[in-house]
């Protein structure tokens, strides 16, 4: 098997594919309030182009696929395009990002389609101030979302929860509760400089630091430090003694884990971005419309790797990713 390596010595074997740029919902630290979504029908991928595209990446040494979005769930069809993805040769893993509000009816289809773990966003549990981070979002829906995950048998099922202070951060324990009484998982995820609203929403934030000691106050020598595994990618985790939760921490910002990035990024319009915190990228739509064969679109992933940077620079310059929107991007 061929493997993909960066100059940095990295091996990519994680693809995050945004199947949209669309969303239901409006977080205002992932876009601008006046952000608008045009993209077109025709912009976007087809399943068919996508599919071809994870093929080549799986001959190069992806296994990993996520599904993620603006809101994946609005995609017409998402089962079809889980159910051609699974069955693409050396693609064993094929998680989901939602915020849920589609989830509850088709938890289950998606779970037999092979989706089979979830990461569901969900910063608040109380209406109003979720109504109000979202934009309009409806708590009950990604409640009954979460609730169907769980009983499709998805597992594991992580809650991710970017914390703000001033805005939700006196929430962190309820939130550890919510998880634990579900027997589900909880990452707290610290704001990310990316687009003019990721910026603003620095002014709010909350280090991994302060998580963690309100984490440990919270269940005091209950928690159990876990090896990050596959699955757990850049989160920090600990297991929480006598329960099948564990709590983590995702901090970019505190904690730059660049040197481990096994990932590049796909947009609903088929532009490869090499880093979330970089502006490098080459559009993989234009290779395949101009009908490039195969090996030939390979060798342009191949050389496309070769440029991929060593690092973010949210820790040391907050500006330098202005022009995007997060939900165009996938997180
Ligand atoms: N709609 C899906 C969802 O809600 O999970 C998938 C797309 S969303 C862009 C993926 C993740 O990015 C979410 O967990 C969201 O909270 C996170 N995210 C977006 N903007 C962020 C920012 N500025 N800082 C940290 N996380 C961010």
């Amino acid at each position: 098997m061929k493997q993909l390596t960066d100059p940095f010595n990295r091996n990519i074997t994680y693809l995050r594919v945004s199947v949209t740029d669309h969303c239901n919902y409006r977080c205002h630290y992932c876009r601008d309030e006046d952000h608008v979504t045009d993209t077109t029908r025709n912009e976007i991928l087809s399943y068919e182009e996508l599919a071809r595209i994870v093929r080549l990446f799986a001959e190069l040494g992806i296994t990993k696929v996520r599904l993620t979005g603006g809101e994946p769930l609005l995609r017409k069809d998402i089962l079809k395009l889980a159910t051609m993805l699974g069955e693409i040769p050396g693609i064993d893993d094929i998680p989901l990002s939602t915020n849920a509000h589609l989830l509850s009816p088709i938890a289950n289809q998606l779970q037999k389609a092979g989706i089979n773990r979830v990461n569901i966003s969900i910063d608040s549990l109380n209406q109003d101030r979720f109504e109000q981070i979202t934009r309009g979002g409806d708590l009950d829906k990604v409640i009954q979302g979460i609730d169907s995950a769980i009983e499709s048998g998805m597992n594991p099922i992580k809650l991710n929860m970017v914390v703000m202070r001033g805005v939700n951060d006196d929430e962190i324990e309820a939130m550890i509760d919510f998880a634990i009484e579900r027997k589900i998982d909880i990452r707290f995820i610290e704001t990310m400089p990316i687009g003019a609203a990721g910026i603003d929403a620095v002014d709010h934030h909350y280090s991994e630091a302060e998580i963690v000691k309100r984490i440990r106050a919270h269940l005091p020598d209950r928690l159990i430090t876990v090896k990050s595994k596959q699955t757990a990618g850049p989160a920090k985790s600990y297991l929480i003694n006598n329960t099948e939760t564990s709590v983590g921490t995702i901090s970019a910002v505190s904690n730059n884990f660049c040197s481990s990035c096994n990932r590049v990024r796909l947009t609903a319009k088929g532009q490869l971005i090499l880093c979330l915190g970089q502006e490098n990228s080459i559009s993989l739509r234009d290779a395949i419309r101009s009908n490039m064969n195969d090996n030939d679109i390979k060798t342009m992933i191949i050389n496309a790797i070769t440029h991929k940077p060593e690092k973010h620079e949210f820790d040391t310059n907050m500006n330098n990713i202005n022009n995007v929107q997060m939900v165009e991007i996938g997180g």
